[in-house]
């Protein structure tokens, strides 16, 4: 008797790698880059792609009020809540042909396994592309999994407008119109589990020279603006004892605040911005706003930061005001360790090295860890290079991925 087949022995590289080439080719930039706003022209003839691809193996498209694609396979019990694989198509206006693509055909590539081999899963099994992850036409990004997640409500969402003035609305107004014969979904379909494979963005596996790996979790952030307010006087005539100096208050801060995140050493913080009014070199600075950026993989060490630099605000104005404003706080995660150890066992078993790594860059799975088991498989990328034309990722890297993944989803689409 022969040996029992894996379902990643369906994997098809080269067609991954051609369909990779394929969908590059919709919003191609001239130097091989590829620039794909969220809800474009662009993005819906990729998105017609997709359809084209999975319909021809079968897959049911559905689409929802955000526009997010969902490809559906169906399971032997259709009742039950899907395992969930993609990422997103949509690109930065510099973006490469990795970034979000590699997540989405890698899930097409395993329902084509799945098909090829001729044997249904236990749970329906479906591909997503989420809308809008980048940012970069409509801001902040992660529209579609914030929206299906329940994590934004649609109204406070829609409004959003890019810098022609169309609203995130209206575009998916359009591309839905452009949509052949797609069935609109109710957001917050139940998940069984999501897997979201991904390129890396930086080189710790190209530098240890492992193709896959098995992502612990996402690194938190919170974001701050600050607005010192003084007073503005002749730096010839006002004595230091009576001004009310903004940047001289400012400094102090930004100096104690950075030796309040000294400790532990990978703690990242940073002020990137600074304005000063009316920056003039013989006024007294009347009014100082800088930024905070503040990152780090333990909660407690970002909660700890965060109640230093509020204290130090405070403490350090003198007789000046101060006004301190959150705005983005996303806490650090940790994915779910059923999927961890389901990738960790699916590379064993087909042999192919693998390391935890940590991602410092946010992704769709972050929305879908509050509301299922979630996990990211990262395969390497070129210098960590992404969010530029050269990005690059090698076909046999992508492969392996794309192996792995088929793996952990008929584990998890065949789990009760
Ligand atoms: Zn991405």
């Amino acid at each position: 008797m022969a040996a029992p087949q894996r379902l990643s022995d369906f994997v098809d590289g080269e067609r991954l790698w051609a369909r990779h080439m394929a969908l590059a080719t919709f919003g191609a930039r001239a130097d091989g880059g590829v620039d794909r706003p969220t809800l474009s022209p662009q993005e819906a003839q990729a998105r017609a792609q997709m359809i084209a691809w999975g319909r021809a193996i079968g897959l049911e498209p559905f689409t929802d009020k955000a526009a997010n694609l969902f490809l559906r396979l169906e399971g032997r019990d259709p009742s039950l809540a899907p395992v969930v694989a993609g990422s997103h198509i949509d690109s930065q206006p510099t973006g490469g042909k990795f970034d979000g693509v590699f997540g989405v055909l890698a899930a097409l590539e395993t329902a084509a396994a799945i098909v090829a081999r001729g044997e249904q899963p236990l749970r329906p099994f479906e591909i997503v592309a989420w809308t809008n992850e980048e940012g970069s036409r409509f801001a902040p990004g992660m529209t579609g999994s914030d929206l299906f997640t329940g994590t934004k409500a649609l109204e406070a969402v829609l409004p959003i407008r890019d810098a022609d003035g169309i609203s995130i609305g209206e575009a998916v107004a359009s591309i839905l119109a452009a949509d052949d014969k797609v069935p609109l979904r109710a957001f917050g379909l139940p998940i069984a589990a999501y897997v979201e494979p991904h390129i890396e963005q930086a080189s710790v596996l190209e530098e240890a020279g492992i193709p896959i790996g098995i992502v612990s979790g996402i690194q938190g952030t919170r974001r701050y603006r600050i607005r010192v307010m003084g007073e503005a006087a002749h730096a010839g005539t006002a004595l230091r004892k009576d001004r009310r100096d903004a940047l001289m208050a400012a400094v102090r801060m930004i100096r104690a605040i950075d030796e309040a995140a000294m400790e532990p050493a990978d703690t990242l913080l940073t002020v990137g911005m600074l304005q000063v009014t009316p920056n003039a070199p013989s006024v007294v600075p009347a009014e100082v706003f800088f930024s905070i950026d503040l990152r780090h993989p333990d909660n407690a060490v970002v909660d700890r930061v965060d109640a230093a630099i509020r204290r130090i605000v405070e403490e350090m104005k003198g007789n000046c005001s101060v006004e301190l404003k959150q705005i983005q706080h996303s806490p650090s995660l940790n994915f779910a360790p059923a999927i961890r150890s389901a990738i960790a066992e699916a590379a064993a078993a087909r042999g192919i090295p693998a390391m935890d790594v940590y991602s410092a860059a946010g992704h769709d799975a972050r929305q879908l860890h509050y509301i299922c088991p979630a996990g990211m498989i990262f395969v390497p990328c070129r210098g960590g290079v992404s969010h530029n034309p050269d990005e690059w990722a090698e076909p046999e890297h992508l492969t392996a991925g794309a192996q792995v993944l088929a793996d952990v989803v008929w584990h998890l689409a065949n789990s009760a």
